[in-house]
């Protein structure tokens, strides 16, 4: 196995109560001795530049862990000669100078959720000025790597592209668009979105011809377009705050609602403890499951993926799909319509691009 990624949670709490969030908290922490045991026992796999994700809940809850980790890998790094790439998934709020100093030193990707216009309304009351400071400083940052996730929901849809206009007027270099799909998007909120997405390839290409950049990774052209495929347990793995183990974070929220043991067993690859003694069956065995994961293996109602005209533009996550009411393999057709207008847009934005005067 050549493991690009593993994600650690070090915790299952959060400070934020985001209206949409989707994760099961929890009072654990990681110990420090399950870190140290998880990365001796993937470290063998890891490739030469690994990703070391910290995830939650909300990570900086435990700094002081998440630093110790830091000082682990540096050191193992030293005497094998990989190298760790840490990444961190924050609401921010936490975020004072000491950590900013440590996380620049350490040259870590940041994501940070923010939802913009939108952030008062569905994550935290009053927290949108205290994130504009902190935007700031993270964008004057050479060492860091940020990029901004904002989601946006049939409530709030309507401040998506004033939203990104007011990130990208900011200089935010790199912002991802997701869509709750933990709520339902009736055939209103879908007209909504379309007129909000019309909006923004004005935006987008009114910034395109004034910088030559497009700050929505969305709207990024792949160099190449292949197949969707999920990376769970093959290319990555995620530890959760109890020592247990899985092929990526969200087959661990999979599991904690699914009640049937032997569907369970198919994604948790089981302890620390335990995978420490048998790691090379327990590989085997969920390598089968989380190897099935492609594009063209899934169907939203009737319609099979493979069949799609847009199956190569397309890209659902498995856990998404279960999340927002259907199954690991069937698509609701509300996440399908939502997808057909994503790819719709981005479409009628590269044909403008392409049309411009060189
Ligand atoms: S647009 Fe819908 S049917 Fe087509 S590949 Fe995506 S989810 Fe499947
Ligand atoms: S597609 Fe979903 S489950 Fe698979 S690796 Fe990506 S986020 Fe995880």
């Amino acid at each position: 196995m050549q493991l690009k990624t593993l994600t650690l949670r070090l915790t299952g709490d959060c400070n934020f109560r985001c209206r949409y969030c989707y994760s099961t908290k929890s009072s654990c922490s990681l110990s420090y001795t399950s870190a140290r045991k998880a990365i001796d026992i993937f470290y063998p796999c890891f490739t030469h530049n690994y990703h070391l994700i910290f995830y939650g809940g909300e990570p900086l809850l435990e700094f002081p862990l998440l630093k110790k980790i830091v000082f682990l890998a540096g050191e193992k790094d030293r005497s094998n000669g990989k190298k760790a790439l840490f990444s961190i998934t924050t609401n921010g709020s936490l975020l004072n100078d000491d950590i900013l100093n440590f996380i620049q030193h350490h040259s870590f990707h940041v994501e940070l959720s923010f939802d913009g216009l939108a952030q008062d309304i569905q994550r935290k009351k009053s927290s949108f000025k205290a994130m504009v400071t902190l935007l700031d400083k993270l964008i004057q940052s050479s060492r860091i790597d940020l990029e901004v996730n904002s989601v946006f929901t049939p409530e709030t849809v309507g401040l998506l592209a004033d939203s990104v206009a007011f990130m990208a007027g900011m200089q935010v270099p790199r912002i991802r668009l997701s869509l709750s799909s933990t709520t339902l998007w009736d055939d209103r909120s879908q007209e909504e979105l379309k007129k909000e997405l019309e909006r923004l390839e004005d935006i987008l290409t009114k910034h395109y011809k004034e910088t030559g950049t497009i700050p929505v990774l969305n709207y990024i052209k792949k160099s190449s377009i292949g197949l969707f495929t999920c990376m769970a347990g093959q290319e990555r793995m995620a530890v959760d705050c109890d020592g247990n183990i899985y092929g990526c974070d969200l087959f661990r929220e999979y599991t904690k609602r699914v009640l049937d043991q032997a569907e369970i067993e198919k994604y948790c690859l089981g302890n620390l403890e335990s995978l420490a003694e048998n790691h090379h069956s327990v590989f085997n065995r969920t390598a089968l499951h989380y190897s099935r994961f492609s594009q063209d293996k899934l169907r939203s109602g009737e319609e099979k993926c493979f069949l799609c005209p847009e199956l190569k533009y397309c890209g659902v996550c498995p856990v998404n799909s279960f999340l927002s009411g259907g199954t690991l393999f069937d698509i609701p057709p509300f996440l399908c319509s939502l997808n057909l207008i994503r790819i719709q847009s981005k479409k009628r934005f590269w044909a403008r691009i392409e049309s411009l005067p060189a």
